[in-house]
Order: C-alpha cells, then sequence, then structure tokens
C-alpha cells in the first residue's frame, strides 16, 4: 500500500469536506472569471515555504513560481520554465508586482556555500551557476565583515541578483518602462516567521514589522 497517496488522499478528503464548504464562494466566484493575479511570487521549491499563507492570499491573487534557489536566469540563458512564467504573468496576465523571496536554512544556499554536496546531482550542479555572482559578492562582503553568518549575506545577495535577472528579461523591463510593474526581494525566516524585504534598488533588507 502506497501510504504516502493515502495520506495525500485523506488530505484531499478533508478539504472536500471541511474547507471547502467554508469557502465555496470564494471558489466558485474564483472560478467563474478569469484569474487576475496581481502578483508574480519566485520563491524557493522548499517545502516549508506557503506564499499563500505568508502573504495571506487566496485563490487568484499570486501567480506563484517555484525552483529551487528562488533564482531567476537572466533572460536568453536559460529559456524555459521560468522565463516562460515571467513572461506569461507579466504579457499576458498583467501582474503589477514580482516579489522574490528567498528563506532561511535553503538548502540551495548551502550547496553553493558546499558544492561537493551535490557533485552527483548535475542538473542541481548547473541550475545554482544561477547564483555564482551572489556567492562572490556575499564571499566578498563576509570577509570585510565577518560578525554577519555568510548564509545570511548569500540569501540576500542571491535575492538582489535574482531581482536583477528578471530586469533582463523583455517583458519585464517594458512593464517597468511603462511604470506598470514593481519589484521587491523578500528573505523569508522559516523559524520565527519574520519577513524582511529590500525595495527595488535598494541594498537593504528591513524587517516587515508585525
Ligand atoms: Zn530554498
Amino acid at each position: 500500500m502506497d501510504e504516502v497517496l493515502e495520506q495525500l488522499k485523506a488530505g484531499v478528503r478533508r478539504f472536500q469536506t471541511q474547507v471547502y464548504p467554508q469557502r465555496a464562494e470564494m471558489y466558485a466566484q474564483a472560478a467563474s472569471e478569469p484569474q487576475r493575479p496581481h502578483t508574480l511570487f519566485i520563491t524557493c521549491a522548499d517545502s516549508r515555504i506557503d506564499p499563500n499563507e505568508i502573504t495571506s492570499t487566496g485563490p487568484g491573487e499570486v501567480f506563484v513560481t517555484r525552483n529551487i534557489g528562488n533564482m531567476v536566469p537572466a533572460y536568453g540563458e536559460m529559456l524555459g520554465g521560468v522565463s516562460a512564467v515571467i513572461e506569461f504573468a507579466v504579457g499576458g496576465l498583467g501582474v503589477k508586482h514580482i516579489a522574490v523571496c528567498g528563506h532561511s536554512d535553503c538548502g540551495a544556499m548551502k550547496a553553493l556555500l558546499n558544492p561537493e554536496s551535490v557533485a552527483k546531482m548535475p542538473t542541481v550542479k548547473s541550475w545554482l551557476k544561477n547564483a555564482h555572482a551572489a556567492l562572490s559578492v556575499a564571499e566578498t562582503l563576509h570577509e570585510r565583515l565577518p560578525d554577519r553568518e555568510l548564509m545570511e549575506e548569500l540569501t540576500e545577495q542571491n535575492v538582489l541578483l535574482q531581482l536583477r535577472h528578471l530586469k533582463t528579461h523583455p517583458s519585464v523591463a517594458a512593464a517597468m518602462a511603462a511604470g506598470e510593474l514593481t519589484l521587491s526581494g523578500w528573505v523569508y525566516e522559516i523559524g520565527s516567521g519574520a519577513v524582511r524585504m529590500a525595495a527595488d534598488g535598494s541594498h537593504v533588507f528591513k524587517a516587515l514589522e508585525k
């Protein structure tokens, strides 16, 4: 017996019998009109992050793409899933904001600091190249300010780098030039629920007050 599948089925049944009935109106509304999400949320595939939960959003509000390390390959380098999502979200859905959200204890950041750990995962190893510039910046800053944890520095620098990569995508550049799109960088602390944010163009992450 597939215990995991049974666990998943039990979860679906619970959703259908307990959660859905309470929100039936909201789901009916969401199904009756085309989706019009206001935000594209780019975050890590880490199973401890729930984009809707941490932003208190419901169906139809946030278009989400996730991958290892919340990365955005610069335009033209790896055309595929991430670039298509960005193009569709901006050009097709007209999102008004893109948030890139990194997080504490990120396996991708750990792997950047310890490349041997992914030596036998060639695809992951190759994907991590999208953050190599962040690694060199973090290491340089860490030499100057050793009090700060390298992991924390790298997590922030990775988010800032991916925001720069985003701007190399023509759809993003055009929407920003038209004043129709803004960007922000986030770091989510899994253990405390804290979120710190950097506005576009800033290198400083400020804690969002509760
Ligand atoms: Zn992660």
